[in-house]
């Protein structure tokens, strides 16, 4: 097997041809030319596939399962790729298992899954609580169809063993679906650790310039997949061809990438580490993480995220203001660094003085002096 960047500029991408592109240009096709039958074309009409998401769907099943056969399905967004799987493998009567620190959408995307009769747990996210939950509700005879896990979860950055969780889920039948959205494919591969579904937003670390919205959904049973496939085209949420092809432009360089965040990130956390005003530090990568251990063995890389907590709302939002190198703003996994005070939202239990922190690619000397010196400035 060839390693991560090697396999990231190729994955998805036809062999060479004489005169061709290395990279086919997009798509733009609402239906295609299609004489006779239509169950043998590979395209017809644009809602049910397009070549351009094909290429990278199949970037992306290669990249999320190297070693096994899996397809991929790819959405407009994170959120339609979530709605798609919950709502399509959990019927009416059934019951789900979700984490409490999980994206700031899964309350509003629960009430609409209990709007239709599905039965919604959540419990906490990381140690035992989803266990727990899981077998509560097994006792009390539920037919539970999936365990949720986003793991490190955004933003309190728990980690959760997908294959501690993913052998108790079978045993009983309940597939298990990780939002591997952090992590990206390169730093975690959900599919061989056990899970059913690695299902995650391109929009953040994936595309990793901030000029996309994406979603996919990745799996080795067929019929999973295909019965995705079928909401997907039943519900019309389609990704665009030209979100889809600068997604797969993206790819090549996604190993340099999430290795330079990984780099920023475990420099930024070392420095916060050393500033008594500094609380509630958590990065997968740092060695005194309580999740440090489980996360060096299911990740390959730590992810782009560093969370932690100041004194209240005022000291954050003039470190925030202080930096010079970091953009105030939301979504991580970029290549230009972001941070943002995690609070403003209203959608995540964490203090006042919370920052979520996303380290780009820029050199790491850099940003761990402006971090040095807003600190000092926030401090006064
Ligand atoms: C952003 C995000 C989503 C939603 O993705 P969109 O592309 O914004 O719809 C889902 N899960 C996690 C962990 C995210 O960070």
């Amino acid at each position: 097997m060839t390693g991560d960047g090697t396999r990231a500029v190729r994955a998805g991408l036809p062999a060479a041809e004489a005169y061709q592109p290395p990279v086919p240009p997009p798509v733009f096709a609402a239906h295609f030319h299609l004489p006779g039958d239509p169950s043998v074309a590979p395209y017809g009409y644009g809602r049910e596939s397009n070549p351009t998401w094909v290429a990278l769907q199949e970037a992306v099943a290669e990249l999320e399962s190297p070693g096994e056969r899996a397809e991929a399905l790819v959405f407009p967004s994170g959120m339609a790729a979530i709605s798609a799987t919950l709502l399509s493998l959990v019927k009416a009567g059934e019951s789900v298992v979700l984490p409490s620190d999980g994206y700031q959408i899964w309350p509003k995307l629960r009430r609409r899954a209990e709007e239709r009769g599905i039965v919604c747990h959540t419990a906490p996210t990381g140690g035992d609580g989803q266990l727990t939950a899981l077998r509560a509700a097994w006792d009390r005879g539920e037919r539970v169809r999936l365990l949720w896990l986003e793991t490190p979860s955004n933003p309190g950055l728990d980690v959760c063993d997908i294959a501690a969780l993913a052998r108790e889920a079978h045993e009983r039948g309940t597939w298990v679906a990780v939002d591997n959205t952090l992590a990206t494919p390169l730093g975690q591969r959900p599919l061989e650790l056990g899970a059913d579904l690695s299902v995650a937003s391109g929009t953040k670390a994936l595309n990793g310039h901030g000029d996309v919205l994406l979603g996919y959904v990745a799996s080795r049973d067929p019929e999973l997949v295909e019965e995705i496939r079928q909401w997907r085209t039943v519900l019309g949420a389609i990704p665009g061809p030209m979100e889809a092809w600068l997604a797969h432009r993206g790819l090549a360089t996604l190993q340099l990438r999430v290795a330079r965040q990984a780099e920023n990130a475990l420099a930024v956390a070392r420095a916060l580490a050393e500033r008594p005003e500094v609380s509630g530090l958590r990065h997968p990568g740092l060695p005194e993480d309580r999740d440090h251990a489980l996360a060096a063995r299911q990740m390959r890389s730590f992810g782009c995220v560093v969370s932690f907590t100041l004194p209240d709302r005022a000291h954050a939002e003039r470190f925030l203001a202080a930096l010079r190198l970091v953009d105030d703003a939301t979504s991580f996994g970029g290549v230009r660094s972001t941070a943002e005070r995690r609070g403003r939202w209203g959608g995540d239990a964490v203090p006042e003085g919370f920052v979520r922190f996303s380290l780009g690619i820029e050199d790491p000397e850099d940003l761990v002096a402006d971090v040095r010196r807003a600190l000092a400035d926030a401090a006064g």
